[in-house]
This record gives C-alpha cells, structure tokens and sequence, in this order.
C-alpha cells in the first residue's frame, strides 16, 4: 500500500478527535445528569464516537504495514460503529420531535426497559449484519473512494441513506409540533453532514466524517444535552407538573363535593320520607336506599383517607400470619352483591401451590383485590368476571400473582398510561353514569407498591381487561 502525506495527517486528525471526544465524555459523566431518555442516547453517541475513532486510529496505523485487503475486519468495524451512530442519532431525533406529543412520550416513559431492550437489541443486529456480510478490496492500486466494495458497503450506504430518509419524515410529521429551538442543531449538523459528504468524494483520501461527527457531538451538548440546561428544563417541567397537581387537587375537592352531595341529599330525603310515611313495605324500600347510598358515600370517604395516608407516607405494613384459603376464599363475599346485581358470570381459579399459611398485610392485599375486581364489574356489562390467585416459591419468600379479568370494553390505547394517576377517568367514564373517583387504581398501585410489588394491565378494547398484580409474602415458619 503506497503511503502518502494523507495517512500521516488523518492519523493526526483522527487522534485529534478522540481526545475531543474523551474530554467531552469526561466533561459530561462529572457532571450530573438527568435519567432521561435523551441523555441514554446521547452517552450511546458519545461512546460510539470514541468506539469509532479508535477503530480509526487502528486502521491509519495498521495501513502503514498492510495492505487494504487485510484490514477488511477493521473497515467492518468502521462502519459498524457508524451504522451504529447513525441510528442513535436518529433515535435521538424522534425522541426529541416527539416530546411535546405527550401520550406517545409518556408511553415510551413507562415503558423505558421494554424499549431500551428493542434499541439495544436492534443496535447488537445492525452491528452483527454488518460485521457478517462480505466487503473485499477492489483491484485499484490508487486508495480512493470505491476501494472497498461488497454488501456490507452497499448495506452501510444503505443504512445511512434510509435513516437520512426517516429522519427527514419524522421531523416534517411532528414539525408543527416539535420546540424549533431543539431543531436548529440538527439544521447545523445537517449543513455540516453534507459538507463533509462532498469533501468525503473531493477528497476521499482524507477522513472528514471524524471531525463531523465530534462537531455533531459538542453542538449537542452545548445546545439540546447540556446537563445544565436539562436541570433547568427539568425544573420548569416539574413546576408545571407540581402546578397541574395542585390544579387536579382543586378540581378534585370541588368534583367530590358534588360527589359527596349526591348520597348525602338521597339519605337526608328519604329519611324525611321514612319519617312522614305510614306504609311500611315503603319505609323498607326507603330503609334499603338509605344503606346503598351509605355504602357509596362510606367507600368514598374511605378512598380519600387512605389516598391522604398514602400521599402523606403515614401508611405502614401490618403484617400478620393468615390461612390463604380461608383468607382468599373470603374476598368473594365482598363482590358478591355487585355481582348478582350486573348478572356476570364470576370465575374464581385458588392454585393449590399456595402455602396453607402466609404472612404479610393481608388487608392491603384485600383492598388491592377488591379494587381492581370492583373495576371490572364496574366496567363489565356483560359476559365475566376471574379472579386468578397463584404463587411462586422464590428464596424462602411467597410471591403471589394474583390476576383479574374481565370480558368488558377494555381501555383505549390513549387511556392505559394515565389510568394510574390519581383523579384520572377516561373522558367517556366521566360523562357517564359510572361512579368514580379515578382513585382506585392510584391507590391500588401504591399499595403493590408499598409492598414492593409490581402491577401491570394489559387491555384490549371491546375485548377486556387483565390486571396483573405480583406481591412477596413471608412464609410462615410455624
Ligand atoms: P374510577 O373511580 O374512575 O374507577 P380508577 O382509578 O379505579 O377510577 O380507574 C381509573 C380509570 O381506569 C377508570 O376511570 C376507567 O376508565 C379505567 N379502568 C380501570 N379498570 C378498568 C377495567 N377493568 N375495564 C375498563 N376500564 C378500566
């Protein structure tokens, strides 16, 4: 391989822009960071960009005693590593375009391992398709642009040029909605990228993209990744945020007023009625509407003092040894009138796994049960209702899985990630004449919580709903 003036001053170059690029990873890991999605994607970029350069500074020093032909596996892991950049780099778009689309973000949020796993897994797939296929040497003398050809060349160009095209598409579908300012960089780099493309074929002897990519790296971090700038941003968020609370609080207090009101008024009324009637089959009729509307106004006066204990960090764990059988068997009276008064078929699966004693909180255990069961009669008009109660024996610990169905309308996609939150209600439950708070689940899933569980909910609409709730109890040593 002839060497010339070029090798020598991309080697300088490239040595160049891995310390820029080392300083800039020193300068970001020292200082603290948000745990958000951008910032994981943006420590990706920055490895990839040392990754990168050090297969570079290898290539440019190998060259200097190989030929082209034996250095195949350093090119592969070249554009590799720039396959890899690219894609985060258009990961990293899309997570900033759609920021301000809250449902989709919020989505991504809750769902963050889920996700973080798919970009890893299709990062280690591109890496490994590009490392796999063939790429040989041109018979050229001359160590110019088209040297190196084969798939995995074609497929890097491929690769480039369709996130190029998805990139463009998700900036113009959420450009209306997307902070301008978070895409003025991304102009920058754009500009920068195609000047370094035309230098690229000018000049194929010398590496220009290099010096792209360590550009691209500093313009984010000084514009959209500074730490200092997130924490500010971050800041302004949680003011909203904790102002939105205070807001869903008052909206809150003057929704369960009405909501108080209504029960209230129908005790006060058909207690005068009791009092000025003779007949007694009325009085009786009378009698039974009183206790429902007592009932009613008694579990939401319940919510608000066990959501107050939980928001005020006042509820603990009372942990007692409990027979499961007679313990879960018993939670179906609790549904039974709800039950018969919907006509739904009620299925009720006790796995004999289960230990026949246990400790833990078994009333928070009953709220969590009845909760979610209460739901999904609630929400249920016809077909059924299963309560499935399961265990795993793990470390000398009880983990009970515990799941309720149901064959109702099930929850609209752009529902399930709020369906947690406190006060919330999905816009057609509110206009109805279903009773709620949309407290339930928020007090259910600190509850899980509490007891270091897990719930998750998987639904489909018009189909039905499955809570599934997985909580640790003690084995009882007696
Ligand atoms: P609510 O008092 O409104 O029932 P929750 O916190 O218990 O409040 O539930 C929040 C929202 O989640 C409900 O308004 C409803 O839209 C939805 N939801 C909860 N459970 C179910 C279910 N089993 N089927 C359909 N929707 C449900």
């Amino acid at each position: 391989m002839e060497i010339d003036i070029f090798n020598y001053f991309n080697l300088a170059f490239v040595c160049c822009c891995l310390i820029f690029s080392v300083l800039l990873l020193i300068i970001y890991f020292s200082k603290k960071n948000m745990d958000n999605i951008e910032n994981g994607i943006y420590k990706n970029l920055l490895f990839l960009d040392v990754i990168c350069f050090i297969v570079s500074i290898a290539f440019d020093i190998a060259i200097f005693n190989y030929d082209l032909g034996d250095l195949i596996i350093l090119y592969k892991l070249y554009y590799a590593s720039l396959i890899l950049w690219a894609f985060c780099l258009l990961v990293y778009v899309f997570i900033i375009t759609i920021e301000s689309r809250e449902n989709i973000y919020k989505k991504i949020v809750t769902m963050r391992s889920k996700y973080s796993l798919m970009f890893y897994i299709s990062l280690i797939l591109l890496c490994l398709f590009e490392m796999i296929i063939p790429i040989y040497k041109r018979n050229i003398s001359d160590y110019s642009f088209g040297v190196i050809m084969g798939p995995g060349v074609y497929f890097f160009y491929a690769c480039i040029i369709i996130f190029l095209i998805l990139g463009i598409i998700i900036v113009s579908i959420n450009f209306k909605s997307t902070n301008k300012k978070k895409l003025i960089p991304f102009y920058i780099i754009s500009i920068l990228g195609v000047a370094s493309l035309v230098f690229a074929v000018l000049i194929p002897k010398l590496s220009i993209i290099q010096l792209w990519m360590t550009i691209v790296s500093y313009i984010m971090y000084f514009t959209i990744e500074n730490p200092d700038m997130k924490m500010v941003t971050e800041l302004e968020f949680a003011k909203t945020q904790a102002e939105q609370a205070n807001n869903a609080k008052s909206d809150f207090l003057s929704s369960m007023s009405h909501e108080l009101r209504t029960p209230l008024n129908a005790i006060v009324g058909l207690s005068e009625m009791i009092i000025s009637s003779d007949d007694i089959s009325e009085v009786h009729e009378d009698g039974k509407d009183i206790l429902k509307a007592s009932n009613n106004l008694l579990e939401l006066v319940d919510g608000i003092l066990d959501f107050n204990m939980i928001e005020s960090n006042n509820l603990e764990l009372v942990n007692v040894r409990y027979n499961t059988s007679d313990f879960f068997n018993s939670l179906t009276d609790l549904i039974k009138d709800d039950l018969n008064s919907k006509n739904l078929e009620f299925r009720f699966r006790l796995s004999d796994n289960l230990p026949e004693y246990l400790v833990g909180d078994k009333n928070k255990i009953k709220t969590i049960i009845y909760n979610l069961l209460s739901n999904s009669i609630k929400y249920t008009s016809e077909g059924f209702v299963e309560l499935n109660i399961d265990c795993t024996i793990k470390d000398n610990k009880c983990i009970l899985r515990i799941s309720v169905s149901d064959s109702g309308n099930g929850i609209k996609d752009e529902d399930i990630s709020f369906i947690f939150d406190k006060f919330y209600r999905s816009s057609e439950n509110k206009d109805s004449s279903i009773n709620g708070s949309g407290l339930g689940l928020a007090i259910t899933k600190s509850l899980v919580e509490l007891m270091n569980g897990k719930i998750v909910v998987n639904s489909n609409e018009g189909i039905g709903t499955t809570f599934f709730v997985t909580i640790g109890q003690d084995l009882s040593q007696d």
